[in-house]
């Protein structure tokens, strides 16, 4: 099985990733905990060269490319193996927040992102995306609390952020049968209930 979560910027998700493993590591499940861009040597090279430095390094079209180079090389090195041996994978962002971020918030044509998708991903799909969901005011109002690659996405404006809340919206809408809208402003205990309720009712844990 491979869950997905995605979602804005201080949306928590990666705090959700952490317990929504220790919750099915606890029924026995072999469970693999990963993050994009990143989660292989490779892709977290990648990573470096995406987020390190100017908001403006790249265009969208030149991050759309790195952001994939990255993805092949995490699918081929970590998913792919996992699933095949049957464990549970967890990523911490994936193709969503390409049609996203450099999508719908970044201006990239999404039949090139359509394309990048058929070939690069093949049957490597997200059984469950979990889509955070919270007004970008909220989620940055967090990010800004902790340091880090997050500072890079201030410079983009409200503008831009709305644009990637919509975005992961409408990927939500217009994919229900893969994708849950979990509501990132309540409680963390919320929040965790929300993303169990989701898990255990559409892939039957
Ligand atoms: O929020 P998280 O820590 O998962 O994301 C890491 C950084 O990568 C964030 O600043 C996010 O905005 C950025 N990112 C991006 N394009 C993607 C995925 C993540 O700009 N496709």
């Amino acid at each position: 099985r491979f869950i997905t979560f995605e979602g804005g910027e201080g949306a928590g998700k990666s705090t959700q990733v952490k317990r929504l493993a220790a919750r099915l590591e606890a029924q026995g499940l072999e469970v693999v905990t990963t993050r994009e861009p990143g989660g292989s040597a490779g892709a977290e090279s990648i990573r470096a060269l995406v987020l390190n430095g100017e908001a403006d390094r790249w265009s969208p079209v030149t991050e759309t490319l790195l952001m994939y180079a990255a993805r092949r090389d995490h699918i081929e090195r970590v998913i792919r193996p996992a699933l095949a041996r049957g464990a549970w994978v967890i990523c911490d962002r994936f193709a969503d927040s390409t049609r996203a971020y450099q999508g719908a918030a970044g201006g990239t044509d999404p039949a090139l992102i359509a394309a990048l998708e058929a070939h690069i991903l093949e049957d490597v799909r997200p059984d469950l995306t979990l889509v955070f969901d919270l007004p970008p005011e909220v989620g940055l109002e967090r990010a800004h609390a902790r340091a880090g690659a997050e500072m890079r996405f201030e410079s983009k404006g409200m503008a831009f952020h709305q644009r990637l809340r919509e975005g992961f919206r409408a990927i939500a809408a217009a994919e229900p049968q893969r994708c849950a809208v979990i509501d990132a402003t309540a409680p963390m205990d919320a929040v965790e209930g929300a993303v169990w309720t989701a898990v255990s009712e559409r892939l039957a844990v």
